[in-house]
């Protein structure tokens, strides 16, 4: 019998070994984003029965605090051993629909990183129209230009069209944001999708965002339209990032203590944020960068990951 990682981690669960990321001084940031009773495999998305049992465990084996305990931990030099914060980026409706739900009945706190033009439907993030694209075409084959060569890519099979879609979004990151919005349209019509109406109402509103901030609920800032930060001028990453903030501030008439860096990969944002973000008054932001965090690590570009136990929970 060969043993595989995920007997390995099985056995560790079964044997409660996991708890020897109890020994060492390191806290997790975990990064979740839509919540959802079936994912479809191409929006960022966890499903909720998973969700339940990783809430269910946290609650029993895991510390589980905000950011501003968090910050006041790490000032303090205090133990932050088995200490985890729980994120969700962007601001889906499910977060409130399905998550709070969840962490009310387990009494966990959490933060929800919103990004503003999202909120009230005002735009769907264009990650996921593309993502929907690239779902609903009713093409079996494309053929597409980026920069100057010529790509065919089938579009039978569901893992196809997912291949497709994440090596055109590995382009679409390191595009600058003009040139995005023409590729876009562009893609829309290859792909032949006009029609973007099943994506209504897909995030939340400030009515559902007061409640849960009432409730105890962390709203942290995540731009205010979701640009590869990287991409844009520092002036106009500023300008994102501080207008977020205030927005999320004057709804919800509490400090908005940390900031989630949109797709949050180290090429995605400049180094040179990091002063302007302590500026406007954050306490730490998060990256999309998986790893554990501990007493070095900068707490303006903490790393994001699951525990690994948490992946075989469900078996
Ligand atoms: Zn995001």
């Amino acid at each position: 019998m060969t043993i595989t990682k995920h007997t390995i981690k099985r056995i560790f669960l079964k044997t409660k070994l996991y708890k020897l990321n109890h020994l060492k001084n390191q806290f997790y940031v975990l990064p979740y984003h839509s919540i959802v009773e079936k994912p479809n495999g191409f929006y960022p998305e966890n499903d909720l029965l998973s969700f339940k049992k990783e809430m269910a465990h946290l609650a029993q084996n895991y510390t589980v605090i905000d950011f501003k305990t968090l910050v006041e931990r790490l000032e303090k030099k205090q133990s932050l051993r088995g200490y985890v914060v729980i994120t969700f980026d962007d601001g889906f409706l499910d977060n409130y629909e399905l998550v709070y739900p969840v962490l009310k009945q387990y009494k966990l706190p959490a933060t929800i990183f919103l990004t503003t033009d999202f909120i009230n439907k005002k735009s769907t993030p264009w990650f996921i129209k593309f993502r929907y694209a690239f779902m609903e075409t009713p093409k079996n084959h494309i053929q597409i230009k980026i920069i100057d060569t010529d790509y065919n890519f089938p579009t039978n099979s569901k893992i196809e069209r997912k291949v497709a879609s994440d090596k055109v979004m590995s382009y679409m990151r390191s595009c600058p944001e003009e040139q995005r919005d023409q590729f876009l349209n562009t893609l829309y019509e290859i792909l032949e999708i006009d029609n973007f109406k099943p994506l209504e109402n897909l995030m939340l509103n400030w009515d559902q965002i007061r409640e849960m901030s009432d409730y105890g609920i962390s709203f942290g800032a995540h731009t205010v339209s979701h640009p590869v930060l990287s991409q844009i001028s520092i002036e106009s990453a500023k300008k994102e990032i501080k207008l977020s903030k205030e927005i999320i501030e004057a709804e919800t008439k509490k400090q908005v203590y940390s900031f989630a860096y949109p797709f949050g990969k180290k090429s995605d944002f400049s180094q040179e944020l990091i002063p302007i973000i302590k500026q406007l008054g954050f306490k730490c932001a998060v990256t999309t960068e998986t790893g554990k965090n501990n007493f070095e690590t900068d707490l303006f570009a903490l790393n994001r990951n699951f525990p690994f136990e948490m992946s075989v929970l469900d078996i």
